[in-house]
């Protein structure tokens, strides 16, 4: 199988540090491996997605001396793709609509019961309230100005039906590491992700995918063997390797990288457009001094 990495940017504001490293790392990985670098532009939220974004991501990624095959992947055109997906878990019985507001549902969370987390890696935990009109559910999949919520407990049935889902045992290869040092096979259990993150939302309103299913979907899509990306990610990572089971996909290596800071160890954000490598460049700095700055572990940013 071909060593196969990708970076996969938001056109959405300025590409910074962190992603120059980023896509940097697996940019060198997948060469030391002989294999292939893509890049994938994460679109699917078109009330943000700009094209000017995406032309400076292609600028700056070409200016820090990467390359990538064409065509390039946009989640944008890739909607059928995702409809098939939500029509076959639909028809599963594995999602169903959710009309909370996020003020509903941090209403209900606002008496959490004892020992039961409300805030997990994906945000809020959502609490269901829309479940319980599962049955209610019509035939056809909603299609548009709809959030779709998965069922886990639905999904886990769906994948193992006859091991309950603390037994339900998942795992990856972490060939970097998680934000506590986690390494190597990475073991959870079915239950550990329904607690920590509950009914994730599948489908965006008028998005017709959210973040979740698109990444799993396109992953595949595009035979990645090795996932590349920040140690915030870390947590999500246990959602998508469900999604790979339940959808019958393949579970690529991870390579979690640290996250690049400012100096007051926050990390840098879109919005912080001082860091951005536009703005490096437009102050007449070299692709090579953008990197020997990365390789600082102490970065000290003026
Ligand atoms: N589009 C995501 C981001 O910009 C990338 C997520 C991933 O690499 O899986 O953060």
């Amino acid at each position: 199988m071909t060593f196969r990495t990708r970076f996969a940017p938001s056109p959405t504001g300025p590409l910074h540090l962190g992603h120059a490293y980023s896509a940097k790392r697996a940019y060198d990985m997948a060469a030391a491996a002989d294999g292939e670098f893509l890049l994938r532009i994460e679109d699917i939220d078109q009330g943000r997605a700009r094209p000017e974004w995406e032309a400076q991501i292609y600028d700056d990624l070409a200016w820090l001396g990467l390359s990538w095959p064409q065509p390039v992947m946009r989640q944008s055109e890739r909607r059928a793709a995702y409809d098939l997906v939500l029509d076959s878990l639909w028809s599963l019985g594995c999602l169903y609509p959710c009309s909370c507001r996020r003020s509903d549902i941090s209403a209900v969370l606002s008496a959490p019961q004892e020992g039961v987390a409300t805030l997990g890696p994906d945000g809020l935990i959502y609490p269901g309230t829309c479940r319980s009109a599962k049955n209610l559910r019509s035939s056809s999949r909603p299609r548009t100005d709809v959030v779709l919520r998965l069922d886990f407990q639905a999904a886990l049935e769906r994948i193992s039906p006859q091991t309950p889902v603390d037994e339900q045992v998942f795992s990856f290869i972490e060939t970097g590491a998680g934000p506590k040092g986690e390494t190597a096979c990475i073991s959870f259990t079915g239950q550990d992700v329904i607690s920590s993150v509950g009914d994730i939302v599948i489908a965006r309103r008028n998005m017709g995918t959210s973040y979740h299913l698109a990444v799993v979907v396109d992953d595949a899509a595009q035979k990645i063997s090795h996932v590349v990306r920040g140690a915030d990610l870390f947590e999500a990572t246990k959602i998508h390797v469900v999604l790979q089971r339940l959808l019958n996909l393949p579970t690529p290596h991870y390579h979690h990288h640290r996250l690049i800071r400012d100096n007051n160890n926050k990390r840098l954000a879109k919005r912080d457009d001082a860091r951005a490598i536009s703005q490096f460049r437009a102050e007449g700095m070299e692709p090579k001094e953008i990197y020997s700055l990365l390789d600082d572990c102490n970065l000290n940013l003026k």
